[in-house]
């Protein structure tokens, strides 16, 4: 395989640099005989997207050639790494395509009966289930394992917890004990202190934080995924839910504060990256839409850009653009951090070290 020569500002940085790409890795000493393929302008380390579901279409579950689509169609806006946030369908033979991004998977969902979309998850049934329900999925997953934090229980009428504290705790300590982070999907306020106070590693959604759950996620470091994109369907799901008045007058009043609620998060210190909740109500390959909705909210245009990029690739353990590093890079001939929509026509792809385009 031919060397690449790249050449740019390299981002988060001011400076222009020289980079090579030897089998899928960056060299930061000049190769012989390679090919230039970008001469100027920036580059950035491969786009994240933080909260992905690749095999969930807007009919629930899809098959494995779907579910490939959806994985190029997020490549191709720059995405190079997905942190799966849940799935119903074995993704692990997209692993195996070096055409597709990189995907780290958080196993499926671990729900109870009645209480999330259905076919999607795990029901675990009787919530002290939970630990061991966990313990397979650490075994099945990259890593990561998701819970449904809370969801309607149409027996009240609106959104509650579906765990206890006590097995919360115990459930979390299972996954860390095995080297893997927990986060839960989560709108409401109530299941927020349980999961937060259990050490769980992040929050999604979060449209519930109170001003002392922000506090508390600072201080530990839990981080947030808000997924603001997805958050706009919230006065949709409420339109459709006249049977549960109460629910529908919540999310309508999450949804009427959730920039001030993830401002308060960010202003707090809270670690923010870029998801969009990609699969069932959102189309894949929207992260730029993300990141400019987060800019909107009050992170500055280069944080934005960081937590789709670089601080949420070393946020899921991968590295940026230096010696030995996996080449996994986008350039533009604009800068990024002057203008976020710079980020929807990348000049270059490079993926595992291969221009895609
Ligand atoms: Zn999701």
């Amino acid at each position: 395989m031919t060397a690449l020569h790249v050449r740019g500002v390299l981002l988060p940085g001011a400076e222009e640099r020289d980079l090579w790409v030897v089998n899928g890795r960056v060299r930061t000493r000049p190769v012989p005989a390679a090919e230039t393929v970008v001469d100027g302008g920036f580059l950035l380390p491969g786009l994240v997207d933080a909260h992905c579901h690749v095999g969930i279409g807007p009919q629930g579950p899809v098959d494995l050639d779907t579910a490939a689509t959806q994985a190029e169609t997020d490549r191709d806006a720059g995405t190079l790494l997905l942190r799966d946030c849940g799935s119903p369908l074995d993704t692990r033979p997209l692993q195996e395509r070096l055409d597709l991004p990189r995907i780290v998977r958080a196993g499926r969902h671990l729900a109870r009966p009645k209480r999330y979309i259905p076919h999607l998850g795990i029901d675990v049934g009787e919530p002290e289930r939970l630990p061991a329900a966990v313990a397979e999925q650490v075994e099945y997953g990259d890593g990561w394992v998701k819970l449904v934090g809370d969801w309607i229980d149409r027996a009240h009428g609106d959104l509650a917890p579906l765990w206890p504290d006590d097995v919360l705790a115990e459930a979390i300590a299972v996954a860390h004990a095995a080297g893997a982070r927990v986060t839960a999907h989560v709108f409401g306020e109530d299941a927020l202190p349980g999961l937060v106070n259990a050490g769980i590693d992040c929050i999604e959604h979060g449209t519930g934080l109170s001003d002392e759950v922000i506090a508390e996620m600072a201080r530990r470091g839990t981080a947030l995924v808000p997924t603001l994109i997805n958050i706009e369907n919230f006065p949709d799901i409420a339109a459709k839910a006249d049977k549960y008045p109460a629910y529908a007058d919540h999310m309508r009043a999450l949804h009427a504060r959730v920039g001030d609620t993830v401002g308060k998060a960010i202003e707090a210190g809270v670690p923010v990256y870029a998801g969009t909740d990609a699969g069932g109500g959102i189309e894949h390959g929207r992260i730029v839409d993300e990141v400019t909705a987060l800019h909107r909210v009050g992170m500055s245009a280069e944080d934005a850009l960081g937590a789709a990029s670089w601080a949420a690739r070393g946020w899921l353990g991968w590295s940026n653009l230096d010696e030995g590093t996996a080449a996994d890079l986008l350039a533009f001939d604009d800068d990024p951090r002057k203008d976020l929509a710079v980020l929807r026509a990348p000049k270059r792809i490079i993926l595992r070290g291969r221009v895609v385009r």
